[in-house]
């Protein structure tokens, strides 16, 4: 047995709870093969896997010999039973336009559209760019992709023409799907056009599909361009899925480069659908009757794993959203809610950070009683939102999940998982490793961290539903996942063992809990100490006064670095100098004189990745005078102009210099 093995025996033993989900973690950890075999089985097989896995760090190949269709498993499989007639989304457009869907809508809209696909000469192991707003079509078009084996990539429909074709010539698409339109916050977004402008960068794509949904005036280029509902209607339903190896790739998604460039992970299939069936399961608890929302965009991961795959495996009934969550009014979610029923919601904490900065009186106007189980996912929730969305949306009743993962980990794996049993919640913390995830924090030199000891997040690998290689570039895939620990600092049961670094820093409890402190290459240095990014941010969000923050580093010759810290306010109070030095002086308080800012700048809004997510490493640019790098995942540019003027205006006022423009 490992010394990380020990260790979790060790707290298991002292623990007066969580003995279910350790004695399932012991089971993974002592018999893999019979542990994973058992959950594999729920899906359907065209043939059985050999073996469980194959591994030859660090490429996995999960269920080798195995055969299985994602899309089969998605609808045929509920097709075939009573679940035919059973809702499987409630969908909801900007403008107040609803549809439902059956298993049965959804799977005769999929074998068209997969045939419409053969028809363009799409084949299995193309790739097809998917570029579309939140429509049921969006997962019509990566259903009908997979029932193919064609890989889908698809790029999030708010970015930009820039962006798209990044994407699209990374993946070598040769068929872009996307729509006339989008509706986004009352507005009309022209995604053809966009898409058009990309296209002129790219000559690899021979056709483009394009679905009606605003009814812009769109061009269509004749020979390349089609209309969906043009295609569909000559098309029959007449589609088997075919019977794909387990390691066969399923989709390309971009990660969401806050931290750098995007990086194009791959997923097989029979590896990320097992583990979607089953943390649908462990995390979300889900049942029959459930109707279940996750408000991601599909673009992102969230939105692949647990808006389209996850649930679908389980025959589950959805309800899918179209616009702004704020739009026409900032109840709009909790209405939709109210309608629905909705019992199990799962969302970001920055969107909860937003309605908390509407007010609660938009969430009291409407019955919320149906919520059982609340979640978030996508960054650390710092523990004032996480009671406020326990207290003001779940009613004081429902527990949250917090969810930890990555693009790269394909879905949830570190979180409560009221599936299996629920452990004391503790705001802020992630609490424990799925069974079978084996995350680690470390030290440098890669040796278990002790309680409370600051360190780097490790996994210790293969598992599935893990990422199965970045496209293209096997290289990169070793070098920033799997080389940072070497093989030999953790013994571990796969043999040979291999360490996976997540890029996050985080720290253990004395309980084994895993508290999430930030990016590992944000943390900030000061004078010796290490100090991650949501330790000071989440302080900073305890004020009454602040609404959002963001802090970043900035050299220093002798504490090697000061903070700087950014802060958006809630409405009812205005910046001042006296805020300020109270604000300096709180997370002193708050978190220690060593983490007291060095400066503190008050905007109107922090620059954020199109997903929501700060990206610090702009701030960082701005405080430390450097240049910006890669701007194609900021949101909103005049975020980060407002971050150089306050800088600046501020600077300048004490007299530290002025910064160039850089934008
Ligand atoms: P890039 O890798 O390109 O910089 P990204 O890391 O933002 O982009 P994602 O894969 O969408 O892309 O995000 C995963 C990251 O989000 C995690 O590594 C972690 O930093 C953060 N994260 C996700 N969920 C949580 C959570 N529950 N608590 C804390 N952090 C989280
Ligand atoms: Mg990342």
């Amino acid at each position: 047995m490992s010394e990380a093995t020990k260790l979790y025996m060790e707290e298991a033993k002292r623990a007066s709870y969580g003995h279910k989900l350790r004695q399932m973690q012991e089971l993974a950890l002592r018999d893999p093969e019979n542990f994973w075999s058992d959950i594999a089985r729920n899906l359907y097989w065209f043939k059985t896997w050999e073996r469980v896995l194959e591994w030859n760090p660090p490429f996995a190949r999960w269920f080798a010999g195995g055969l299985i269709n994602a899309s089969f498993n998605c609808l045929d499989v509920h097709v075939k039973t009573g679940n035919r007639n059973k809702v499987a989304i409630f969908w909801e457009g900007e403008p107040g336009d609803r549809r439902v869907l059956t298993y049965l809508d959804l799977w005769r809209e999929v074998c068209k559209f997969s045939n419409v696909l053969k028809d363009l000469g799409v084949k299995k192991g193309d790739r097809v760019a998917i570029y579309m707003p939140m429509v049921p079509e969006l997962p019509v078009a990566m259903l009908a992709c997979a029932r193919i084996g064609a890989i889908h990539s698809v790029v999030f429909s708010g970015f930009s023409s820039e962006a798209l074709a990044v994407r699209i010539r990374d993946s070598g698409a040769k068929i872009l799907i996307t729509a006339d339109g989008a509706y986004r916050r009352g507005r009309i977004v022209q995604l053809k056009k966009t898409a058009d402008e990309a296209l002129a960068k790219i000559p690899s794509i021979q056709n483009v599909v394009v679905l009606r949904r605003t009814g812009s005036d769109v061009e269509m280029k004749e020979g390349r361009d089609f209309w969906w509902d043009d295609l569909m209607r000559e098309n029959s339903l007449n589609s088997q899925a075919v019977p794909l190896e387990s390691e066969h790739p399923l989709y390309i998604l971009y990660t969401s480069g806050t931290t750098g460039r995007p990086k194009g992970v791959v997923h097989d299939t029979g590896g990320y659908l097992v583990w979607l069936y089953v943390t649908m399961k462990w995390v979300f608890d889900i049942k029959p009757e459930d109707i279940y929302w996750c408000t991601a965009d599909i673009g992102w991961v969230t939105g692949h794993s647990y808006v389209v795959y996850g649930p679908l495996l389980h025959g589950a009934t959805s309800v899918m959203y179209e616009g702004a969550p704020d739009y026409p009014a900032p109840d709009r979610w909790w209405e939709i809610i109210e309608r629905y029923s909705v019992s199990i919601f799962y969302t970001t904490p920055t969107a909860i950070r937003m309605h908390m900065r509407f007010g609660e009186d938009w969430a009291r106007r409407h019955d919320l009683s149906s919520l059982r189980l609340l979640g978030t996912v996508g960054e650390p929730i710092n523990p004032e939102a996480w009671r406020w969305y326990q207290k003001v949306i779940g009613g004081g009743r429902c527990p949250i999940v917090d969810t930890w993962w990555q693009t790269e980990t394909g879905g949830i794996m570190i979180s409560p998982a009221p599936g299996i049993e629920l452990v004391p919640l503790k705001p802020g913390s992630a609490t424990l490793p799925l069974p079978g995830v084996h995350a680690e924090v470390v030290d440098e030199s890669g040796k278990p961290a002790k309680p409370y000891e600051k360190g780097y997040l490790v996994i210790l690998g293969p598992w599935p539903g893990m990422l199965t290689t970045l496209w293209g570039d096997p290289e990169s895939y070793k070098s920033i996942y799997w080389s940072k620990f070497g093989q030999n600092n953790l013994n571990f049961y796969f043999d040979p063992p291999a360490v996976y670094y997540t890029g996050d820093y985080a720290m253990k409890d004395d309980d084994g809990y895993i508290w999430l402190l930030g990016r590992a290459d944000e943390v900030l240095k000061v004078a010796g100490h290490r100090i991650g990014t949501t330790e000071v941010e989440s302080a900073l969000v305890m004020h009454e006064a602040v609404a959002e923050a963001a802090v970043t580093g900035k050299p220093d010759p002798v504490r090697g670095e000061t903070i700087v810290a950014f802060v958006t306010l809630k409405p009812g109070f205005n910046p001042s100098d006296s805020l300020r030095t109270e604000l300096i002086r709180w997370v002193g308080k708050t978190v220690g004189p060593i983490a007291s800012p060095s400066e503190l700048y008050f905007v109107s809004k922090l620059p954020k990745t199109r997903s929501g997510k700060i990206m610090r490493r702009l701030l960082r640019a701005v405080v430390s005078n450097m240049p910006l790098g890669d701007m194609t995942t900021l949101e909103d540019e005049t975020s980060i102009k407002e971050a150089m003027e306050a800088v600046d205006l501020l600077r300048k006022a004490m007299g530290m210099g002025e910064l160039e423009s850089q934008l």
